[in-house]
């Protein structure tokens, strides 16, 4: 089967999943999965799993990339906080869902690779930037959506305070990868929140910034 009839049947699959979005389901069409996954792994980009990226890393499984896309609830005008760029993959689906993605990334060279696969997808309207997610990315504060692609044991504050009243954050929150629930996070107002469990989930681990 060629790529695009697996990024088809991928897509049937992840509507029989529960992924009821058009808009999701529109933007997991256009981004070639394939670009961003190792060299030796392309065969594989449209199989519902995570792969490995390089640095004990992963990129995401297209469920759970569709799943938090889905999650965040995105207009086209909002700007996004992403947590772990690993490949880039997810912030390019995002990217195609509302109007700026900031991601942050603390492996170097994962931010390097992330950067320049959506450079050559000519897709400008995602930031990758080298650094400790934890802070977010204050410069850009505030944001409608923040999405955390790494496990923790709880929501870093600085995300908390640089999301916007009415904003959406989703985050694996648990303390062993084997009991970490995805949890969505709405800021009501200053101070109020609202919480939804999405399932049951396994991330790599949110890290701080020392290595
Ligand atoms: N969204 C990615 C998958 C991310 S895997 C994709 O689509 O490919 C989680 C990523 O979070 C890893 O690349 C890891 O290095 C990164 N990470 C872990 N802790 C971090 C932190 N504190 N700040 C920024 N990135 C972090």
């Amino acid at each position: 089967m060629d790529l695009q009839s697996q990024c088809e049947a991928m897509l049937a699959q992840l509507s029989e999943r529960g992924i009821d979005d058009p808009k999701v389901l529109a933007a997991m069409k256009q981004v070639p999965r394939e670009a961003f996954v190792l060299e030796e792994f392309r065969a594989d980009a449209y199989r519902d799993s995570a792969l490995p990226l390089t640095h004990q890393q992963t990129i995401s499984q297209p469920f759970i990339v569709a799943l938090m896309a889905q999650a965040l609830e995105l207009k086209p005008s909002d700007r996004t906080l992403e947590i772990g760029a690993g490949s880039g993959y997810a912030a390019a689906v995002l990217g195609r869902l509302c109007q700026e993605v900031f991601t942050v990334e603390r492996v170097g060279d994962l931010a390097i690779s992330a950067a320049e696969t959506i450079r050559k997808l000519g897709m400008a309207n995602v930031h990758v930037r080298f650094g400790d997610g934890t802070k977010g990315w204050p410069a850009e504060a505030p944001f409608d959506a923040i999405s955390v692609a790494a496990g923790g044991t709880r929501v870093p504050n600085a995300l908390v305070d640089q999301l916007a009243i009415g904003g959406r954050l989703v985050i694996p929150l648990g303390r062993a990868a084997d009991s970490q629930k995805l949890v969505r996070i709405r800021k009501l107002a200053k101070d109020r929140y609202k919480e939804d469990d999405l399932g049951a989930v396994r991330f790599v681990p949110l890290l701080p910034d020392t290595d």
